[in-house]
C-alpha cells in the first residue's frame, strides 16, 4: 500500500511538528504551519527557534522537554500571530522513542473555538438570568401600574381644582415613565425577532443626530461625520440599530456635557474580519465607531458597564449599554468599548453584512458545537 503520509497528516485537525535532535524542523503538517505562522516561513530543516524567534512559547516547551526527557503538556498557550490576535493552543511535546535519536514530536491543537464558545455560554447564561429577572419584574410591576394609572386618570377627571388635576397628571406621567422602563427591560425577556431590511448604516446614524439635536444641554459639542460612502448596505433591523446608535451617542454627548468637545461618528469596512460565521469563515464586517472627548471610563467600573441598571448618572437608567449590546448581539455583531481616562471613549460596533445567528449550543454531553460568531466581553 502506498500511503500519502503528508496528505494524511495535513487532513488532521491537530497540528503535528517533528524536530530532529538539533531542534530542526523535520516535519510539519498544514495545521501546525497555520498555528505557528505562515508556512513559507517555516521551511523544514530550519531550526525552530530561528524560524519562530526564541520568544515563541513553543521554544520554551521544547527546551523543557529536552531538559527533563519527559512529555510536557500545556493548556491554552497563547501562540502569537503576525497580524492577528494570538491563538490559544493546547500543546503536548514528547521525545520520540530511543530509536529516533532524540527527535521530538509536538502536537498542537487550536482552542479558540472552545474558548469563545465558553465565553459565549457564560454570556448567554448572564443574559438569560437578566431575562428571568426582567420577566419577574415586568409581571409584578406592570399590573399594579395599570391600576394606578387608571385610578389617577379618574382622579384627574373628577378633580375639582387645578392643583389636584395637576397632581393626578403627574402620577399618570410618572407611571408612564416606569412603564417605559419596564418595557425596555422586557427586551431581555423576549426573544424579539429582528425585522430585517436592507439598511444603509448612515441612515440610522444621521437620524440619531436629528434626535440628539432635539435634546438640550449639549451646547458646545461639535459633531463630525467620517463616513465611508462606498459601504455596502447591510441586512439589519433599522429601528433597532437606530436605538443602539442613539443609546451610544447619547452616552457620548452626556460624557461631554460639562467639558464640551467633539463627537465623531465614523464608518468603514473592517479588514480584521473579527466576526466568524457558522461555517467558521470570517464574515464581511462593517465597523461603526462613536468617539467622544469626555472624561473616559475608570478601569474600576469598566467590566460593569453593560450590566443592566449600572449607572454613574444621577438620572441614568443604566439600560442604554445593556440594550445596545443586546441588539448588536442579536445581529451577530459585537460591542467593544475602549476608553482612556482623561481623553475620551471609543465605542466600536462591529456588524456583519448579514445577521449571524447567535451560537447554537448542542447540549448533548461532550458534543459542544459552535455555529456562530465570537464576541469579546465589554
Ligand atoms: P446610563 O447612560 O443610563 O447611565 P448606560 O448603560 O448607557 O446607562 O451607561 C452606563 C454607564 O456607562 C454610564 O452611567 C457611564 O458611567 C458609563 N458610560 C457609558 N458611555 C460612556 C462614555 N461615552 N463616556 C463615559 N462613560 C460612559
Ligand atoms: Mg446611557
Amino acid at each position: 500500500m502506498n500511503l500519502d503520509l503528508q496528505g494524511i497528516f495535513d487532513a488532521l485537525l491537530e497540528g503535528v511538528v517533528v524536530l530532529d535532535d538539533a531542534d530542526r524542523i523535520e516535519f510539519l503538517n498544514t495545521e501546525a504551519a497555520r498555528l505557528l505562522g505562515a508556512p513559507a516561513e517555516l521551511s523544514p530543516s530550519e531550526r525552530l527557534s530561528e524560524a519562530l524567534g526564541q520568544d515563541h512559547p513553543i521554544c520554551g516547551i521544547v527546551e523543557r522537554v529536552r531538559r527533563s526527557g519527559r512529555t510536557s503538556i500545556h493548556d491554552e498557550v497563547e501562540f502569537p500571530q503576525r497580524l492577528a490576535t494570538p491563538i490559544p493552543v493546547d500543546v503536548s511535546a514528547s521525545i520520540l522513542g530511543d530509536r529516533n535519536d532524540g527527535a521530538i514530536a509536538i502536537i498542537v491543537r487550536d482552542r479558540s473555538a472552545a474558548r469563545s464558545l465558553r465565553e459565549e455560554i457564560s454570556e448567554r447564561e448572564r443574559q438569560e438570568s437578566y431575562g428571568h429577572i426582567a420577566a419577574g419584574i415586568a409581571h409584578e410591576v406592570k399590573n399594579p401600574l395599570g391600576g394606578i394609572r387608571g385610578a389617577a386618570e379618574l382622579l384627574q377627571l373628577s378633580a375639582k381644582d387645578d392643583r389636584s388635576r395637576k397632581t393626578a397628571a403627574l402620577i399618570v406621567g410618572e407611571v408612564d415613565r416606569i412603564s417605559g422602563l419596564v418595557d425596555e427591560l422586557m427586551i431581555f425577556a423576549r426573544g424579539d425577532a429582528l425585522e430585517l431590511e436592507r439598511v444603509n448604516v448612515h441612515r440610522p446614524l444621521d437620524a440619531l443626530l436629528d434626535l440628539l439635536a432635539l435634546e438640550s444641554g449639549y451646547g458646545s459639542i461639535e459633531i463630525e461625520r467620517l463616513y465611508d460612502p462606498s459601504l455596502p448596505e447591510l441586512e439589519a433591523d433599522q429601528a433597532r440599530l437606530q436605538q443602539v446608535f442613539l443609546n451610544l451617542a447619547r452616552n457620548a454627548m452626556q460624557a461631554m456635557e460639562e467639558s464640551g468637545g467633539k463627537l465623531t461618528l465614523s464608518t468603514r469596512m473592517t479588514l480584521e474580519n473579527r466576526l466568524v460565521g457558522p461555517d467558521g469563515r470570517a464574515q464581511p464586517t462593517i465597523e461603526i465607531v462613536i468617539r467622544d472627548e469626555g472624561p473616559g471610563i475608570p478601569d474600576a467600573i469598566r467590566h460593569r458597564l453593560a450590566t443592566p441598571f449600572f449607572t454613574t448618572k444621577r438620572k441614568g437608567t443604566g439600560l442604554g449599554l445593556a440594550v445596545a449590546r443586546h441588539w448588536i448581539r442579536r445581529h451577530g455583531g459585537r460591542l467593544n468599548i475602549e476608553s482612556i481616562e482623561g481623553e475620551g471613549t471609543r465605542v466600536i460596533v462591529d456588524l456583519p453584512l448579514q445577521p449571524l445567528a447567535p451560537p447554537e449550543l448542542d447540549r448533548t454531553p461532550g458534543t459542544l458545537t459552535q455555529t456562530g460568531n465570537q464576541e469579546s466581553p465589554t
